[in-house]
């Protein structure tokens, strides 16, 4: 049977349904010569949980600072490309913005206030809402619900707090804003492996249960890769590979070069990025 032709506003409506986010070809540079992002494409779909997997300095951190816009503090700028939110360009609206968008970036190193409570650094979570105290009390309970261990320790100043539940302190602030799509720049680093396993079992359950989209910038591709439904390979810079997870964790560059499983020949990054350049096996995430 002949397809119906779809209009291109119908296109447009059927991707950003699709796409929550969306980057095109987006270029950063820092102090103004230093091209760091040499054109990033990338998309998260609506309600999942997407990974962007790098080595130390493939562009991961730069690529989330880019859709936050927290870049100006690094002396870097966006000169190239765009991003939208919902199918609304976001490129040049303010971090508090994008927050009251339904965007919220968690950062590497998760940044708790030390001398305030862990509730209290929940509340400041909620700074970009006007809420009053019953509808607050009902978001912090709603993280304790994620976080139970955030319960136990809430009366605990959050520089007293263990790496875990300072991570999990930053993303239940987070969380406090009512977030559609959570950036979360390596939750696993520096924690014990058990630890990591909560987290994401969380951020697994906050995405099922809540419908919260999450980009993930990792290092281990290991737990990303079982946690996310979709996964994008940064290399200096630029996606060399992105597909389906399951797809990812099949393909033998990901299982040498990320996942420490060898089939024998050993290469190095830089093969990985010729292949890929060779091969153009690129992955479509969403058809
Ligand atoms: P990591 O896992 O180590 O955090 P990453 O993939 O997140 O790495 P980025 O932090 O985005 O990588 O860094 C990408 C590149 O940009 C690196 O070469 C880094 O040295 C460079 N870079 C980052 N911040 C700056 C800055 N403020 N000024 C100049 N160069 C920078």
């Amino acid at each position: 049977m002949p397809q119906r032709r779809r209009s291109l506003p119908e296109i447009a409506k059927r991707k950003s349904k699709l796409d929550y986010l969306q980057l095109n070809n987006v270029q950063v540079v820092y102090n103004g010569m230093i091209l760091v992002l040499r054109g990033v494409t990338l998309s998260v779909p609506r309600g999942k949980i997407v990974t962007l997997l790098g080595a130390n300095g493939a562009g991961k951190t730069t690529t989330l600072k880019a859709i936050s816009n927290l870049l100006a503090a690094d002396r870097g700028n966006v000169i190239g490309g765009s991003i939208h939110l919902e199918g609304r360009r976001v490129d040049n609206l303010s971090p508090d913005a994008l927050v009251r968008s339904g965007l919220i970036q968690v950062m590497e190193g998760r940044r708790c206030f030390p001398h305030l409570t862990i509730e209290e650094n929940l509340l400041t979570g909620a700074h970009t809402r006007s809420a009053g105290r019953a509808e607050l009390r009902e978001s912090i309970d709603r993280v304790f619900h994620y976080f139970p261990r955030l319960k136990i320790k809430r009366r605990l100043s959050a520089g007293y707090a263990s790496g875990g539940e300072q991570q999990m302190c930053a993303i239940g602030r987070a969380l406090m804003s009512n977030p559609m799509i959570v950036l979360l720049d390596e939750p696993s680093m520096g924690l014990a492996p058990q630890i990591v396993q909560e987290i994401f079992a969380i951020v697994r359950g906050l995405n099922e249960r809540e419908g919260v989209s999450f980009l993930i910038a990792e290092q281990n591709a290991t737990l990303a890769l079982d946690c996310a439904d979709f996964g994008y390979i940064l290399e200096n810079g630029r996606v060399v590979l992105h597909g389906t997870a399951e797809v990812l964790k099949d393909s033998s560059d990901v299982k040498e070069f990320y996942l420490g499983i060898s089939s024998g020949e050993r290469r190095n990054f830089a093969d990985l990025t010729k292949s890929h350049r060779k091969r153009k096996p690129f992955l479509s995430v969403v058809d």
